[in-house]
């Protein structure tokens, strides 16, 4: 375009109340006018290098994102929602081509925006974020909550204490500060209530504690001016958070600079985001008893499962669950057009031993005996029972008649290699099991009972025989 700062046309421009941008992508700098210099907070007299303005962020509101001049140049941005002196006021943009190398563009502050109409916006963005809330992102809305409250009532800091459990102290978790401000939100940790009697006197009564002028606080309110002097306040404006009428927190706002007569849009306004960010923190408390309590349940139903399964004194699989694994293992087999093998196997001579032994040794030795029988269970599906008394099961899927004897066999060695002393059976001076084995090529039809009866068939043939002896039903 061929200006300078001295250029006619640029005094114009400066006197003109419009921010105007113009970019020169040969000499890679942008000049503004005066308005628009203001607008982005820029004291660099002249043209300004790319590079210095890539780095000026500017927060837009109307897309709760961060942006710089270069966005507003490429993209089809057509409005923005910026902080303008404190407070936010939409620009509408308008782009121009000067020619191949210069690009212009204005931003027009919109007057229709009415006050209303921004903090309307602000509250209906909020409340559609904070309903649906997860975990994982509340700290992010409630911060941009209070700092849209903290911004439209004109303080200089908003923020949101909640109790803790103990109800004793409360907690200062979020906090918003205007440029310049002190942020507090650090000191104010685990503070006692009691540190602030007048206060939560106030606030517990109204839920609402409301100071113009912290000067014309009562005497009776001396910790609280104390306090409210160490952070530079002025006015205080405080709207208590509930759940079930129980009094759980507040949020609130600060006028540090200067002093501020709270109007009744104030208090409207700030009661309203007040109560956007209690609901949303009474739905992220519901939703964590709630997946507290289901978890709870779904732990207490794996444990009575498991209970109601389980053998108590052995604590291998019980009766009750032998008797549904074989009618599924039946099935899956018959599907799968497999052998399943089952194995019966008791004691010899247990009653002697329990009666020259003791009770107590004969459970010991039963857990002996049931825990080689599971140790020996390593293949997916194999499974080991206490059918009752010193009877055990053993369900072995995909096995054929061979490999029901060779693991009947294992067993046998398992429980002599034990080597559980037992000098009153006739049969070895140790422990011995019978074996009763048979083996099923299953179809759909397939009773369970009858397998149980063949393999028990089985057994007894083995005791008849005479004791520690495996036997297979034909
Ligand atoms: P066999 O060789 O013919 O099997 O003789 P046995 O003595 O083992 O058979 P019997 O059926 O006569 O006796 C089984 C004994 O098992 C009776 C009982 O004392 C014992 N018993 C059954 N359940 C338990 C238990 O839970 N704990 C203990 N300690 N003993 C049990
Ligand atoms: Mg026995
Ligand atoms: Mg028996």
């Amino acid at each position: 375009m061929g200006h300078d700062s001295n250029n006619t046309i640029w005094r114009v421009f400066n006197l003109i109340n419009l921010a105007i941008i113009v970019y020169d992508n040969k000499k890679h700098n942008y000049t503004l006018n005066k308005c628009a210099k203001r607008l982005l907070n820029i004291n660099v007299k002249g043209d300004i290098k790319q590079a210095y303005l890539s780095n000026v962020i500017l927060n837009d509101l109307n897309n709760d994102k961060v942006v710089n001049v270069e966005h507003l140049f490429s993209s089809d941005i057509t409005s923005v929602i910026l902080d303008f002196e404190s407070t936010p006021k939409l620009f509408n943009i308008n782009h121009y081509i000067i020619d191949e190398s210069v690009a212009m563009l204005t931003l027009e502050q919109d007057h229709t925006l009415t006050e209303e109409y921004n903090f309307d916006h602000i509250i209906s963005k909020i409340s559609t974020k904070l309903i649906d809330i997860q975990n994982d992102n509340i700290d992010q809305q409630i911060n941009f909550a209070l700092k849209a409250v903290g911004t439209v009532l004109k303080a200089d800091r908003s923020y949101l204490f909640e109790f803790n459990t103990d109800n004793e102290t409360i907690t200062n978790t979020h906090e918003w500060v205007n440029t310049g401000i002190i942020a507090c939100k650090d000191r104010l940790q685990n503070v006692p209530k009691v540190e602030l009697p007048y206060f939560f006197e106030i606030m517990n009564k109204n839920h609402l504690f409301q100071v113009n002028d912290i000067e014309k606080l009562p005497a009776k309110a001396l910790a609280e001016k104390k306090e409210f002097k160490s952070q530079s306040i002025q006015s205080v404006l405080c709207i208590g958070l509930r759940f079930d009428d129980e009094l759980v927190g507040f949020i609130g706002c600060d006028c540090v600079k200067t002093k501020r007569l709270w109007s009744k849009v104030d208090l409207i306004r700030i009661k309203l985001v007040g109560e956007i960010i209690n609901n949303a923190l009474k739905n992220i408390n519901y939703k964590n008893k709630l997946q507290l309590t289901q978890q709870q349940l779904i732990n207490a139903n794996i444990k009575l499962n498991e209970l109601a399964n389980t053998d108590a004194l052995t604590d291998i699989s019980n009766r009750r669950f032998f008797d549904s694994a074989l009618e599924s293992e039946i099935k899956r087999c018959a599907r799968h057009d497999q052998p399943v093998s089952l194995i019966m196997c008791d004691i010899d001579f247990f009653k002697r031993y329990n009666d020259n032994y003791g009770h107590q040794k004969g459970d010991e030795t039963l857990k002996k005996v049931a825990n080689a029988l599971k140790s020996l269970c390593k293949r997916e599906g194999d499974i080991a029972a206490r059918y009752g008394g010193e009877e055990f099961t053993v369900i072995l899927p995909a096995s054929n008649k061979e490999q029901c004897q060779a693991f009947a066999l294992l067993i046998q060695n398992e429980i002599k290699a034990l080597n559980i002393s037992h000098e009153f059976s006739s049969v070895a001076p140790y422990i011995t099991l019978s074996f009763g084995c048979f083996t099923s090529y299953p179809s759909d039809s397939t009773n369970a009972q009858t397998i149980i009866k063949s393999a028990d068939i089985a057994l007894y043939n083995a005791k008849k025989a005479g004791r520690n002896q495996i036997s297979t039903f034909e």
